[in-house]
């Protein structure tokens, strides 16, 4: 048997992490097994779509890497890949189950359903429709909707007993069938059901291996009577634990946790966040942290995957990001860092900047803030002066600078080198030291304890009048 698996998403938002992970995880099986990895839109449901999300997950997929072997653009055998496009195909299946008697069309309008959840409401209890259609004889139901009477139809369940179905991960579930309800298949703008189609779906479209949140765990008996009364054999289902923001709560959009596309932006790296949403839930069963989605494919067991919740930590994720900005080619790096740096700096050496910078940030979001020292001099402590090693206070400062200011404004050719050797030779002469010179330069021209480069890199940056002006600044602070 070739294993199957697919990616089912409703465009009702973007993609978010669990979403990501789910996706993930479904591709890492597929391709681990040789298998086919699709992607379904699940798009029945038109009330909750948002317009472009279609789009947009597919785009966020690609991103991650996630390329479908069918689906949406690509196609393949069991298309189409969108649900309202095979929509004319789910009526016929909802009528055979009417036919054999495992369902039924209903006519009981909104008002009277309304009615009947009030009552539940107020008498504590869950709704649960009353089969009342259910005795609608099928001729006399038939002759209804062919005099265009709007009608859904509904699952019957049955009311006692249980239904049972294994999860390769939680193990035998089994339900009391009184819990459940007469699920509607068809709608009545002629649509299945999110549940119907995706039950349909999955056996038209050969699905093995069915890997979903386990907040669809619990319609998952239904659709176990369901391919029961289809005679159909059941995908093998694998729920995945939540991906919680913290121990009380899943992570979610409406509490503003980023989707997948808003780490993008802020300047996470895609394979980074692959890499680390991957470990969010699985193990390799040893101690490695870094993978790249071949190396992913690879190690991935359904035994790694974890029975309990994870946390998505954004510390970690950061710090993960860092290591693989680390790991960035040069090239690599300044092709994504270069618009930040243009963005707060517009007309400064932007791949001097990006050398500074290649290594020492994080994400690159952290650029701004990082360089804007060079834009406006912020606020700052004096204290910033006083080194130990260096042997620097507050006072021996003002002479420090005082010493620096003639050598930087004989500087006829501003560049780094020459800014260099002019201090370097300026302060060997006089018999000073580096250190005791440079700190209190590099303090007066950025006012930071820690900058991307040094105090000469940063005066090239700033450039003579800036530099010169930001030295006299600073001994008039300190004489005050
Ligand atoms: N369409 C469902 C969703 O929006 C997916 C359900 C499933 O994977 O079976 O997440």
């Amino acid at each position: 048997m070739s294993v199957r698996t697919r990616f089912a998403p409703s465009p009702t938002g973007f993609l978010h992490l669990g979403g990501l992970r789910t996706a993930l995880y479904a591709y890492m099986f597929a391709k681990k097994n040789g298998g086919t990895f699709i992607l379904r839109i699940e798009d029945t449901d038109r009330e909750r779509e948002v317009e472009g999300a279609t789009e947009r997950l597919k785009y966020a997929l690609k991103l991650a890497g996630l390329d479908w072997d069918e689906g949406p653009d690509v196609g393949g055998d069991y298309g189409p890949y969108v649900q309202t496009q095979r929509r004319g195909l789910y009526a016929p299946y909802a009528w055979k189950l009417v036919e054999s008697g495992a369902a039924y069309p209903c006519f009981c309008t909104n008002e009277r359903l309304d009615e009947e959840r009030g009552k539940a409401e107020r008498d504590g209890q869950t709704f649960k429709y009353d089969k009342r259609c259910k005795s609608v004889p099928l001729n006399e139901a038939k002759r209804r909707i062919d005099a265009g009477e709007p009608y859904v139809i509904r699952l019957d369940m049955p009311t006692e007993g249980t239904i049972a179905f294994d999860d390769i991960h939680y193990g035998h579930i089994e339900v009391e069938c009184r819990q459940l309800d007469d699920i509607i298949l068809m709608k009545a703008d002629g649509l299945p059901t999110y549940n119907f189609a995706n039950v349909v779906d999955d056996h038209l479209m050969e699905i093995t291996h069915v890997l979903r949140g386990t907040e669809f765990l619990s319609s998952t008996p239904k659709y176990n009577f369901l391919y029961k009364a289809f005679g159909w054999e059941k995908p093998i289902y694998i729920h995945l634990p939540l991906v919680m923001a913290d121990s009380t709560r899943k992570l979610s959009k409406r509490h503003g946790d980023p989707t997948f596309e808003d780490l993008l932006n802020e300047g996470y790296l895609a394979d980074a966040v692959v890499n680390y949403i991957a470990l969010l839930g699985w193990n390799p069963g040893d101690e490695r942290e870094f993978f790249t989605l071949p190396e992913l494919v690879e190690a991935f067991t359904l035994e790694g995957l974890s029975k309990s919740p994870s946390i998505f930590d954004k510390t970690k994720l950061t710090w993960m990001n860092g290591e693989y900005m680390r790991r960035l080619s040069f090239e690599d790096f300044f092709a994504r860092a270069g618009k930040y740096i243009e963005e707060t700096l517009p007309g400064k050496d932007a791949e001097y900047l990006a050398r500074l910078l290649h290594g020492r940030v994080d994400v690159l979001s952290q650029i701004p803030q990082t360089i804007d020292f060079l834009r406006e001099l912020p606020e700052y402590d004096s204290a910033l002066y006083v080194h130990k090693k260096m042997k620097t206070d507050e006072k021996n400062s003002i002479e420090a600078l005082a010493f620096a200011l003639p050598i930087l404004e004989g500087v006829s050719d501003w560049t780094e080198p020459a800014v260099k050797d002019a201090l370097l030779m300026g302060i060997a002469n006089a018999g000073r030291k580096n250190g005791a010179v440079l700190w209190p330069l590099r303090v007066a021209l950025s006012g930071l304890m820690n900058t991307p480069g040094g105090a000469t890199e940063i005066a090239y940056l700033l450039g003579k009048e800036e530099t010169t002006a930001r030295a006299n600044k600073a001994i008039a602070r300190l004489s005050d």
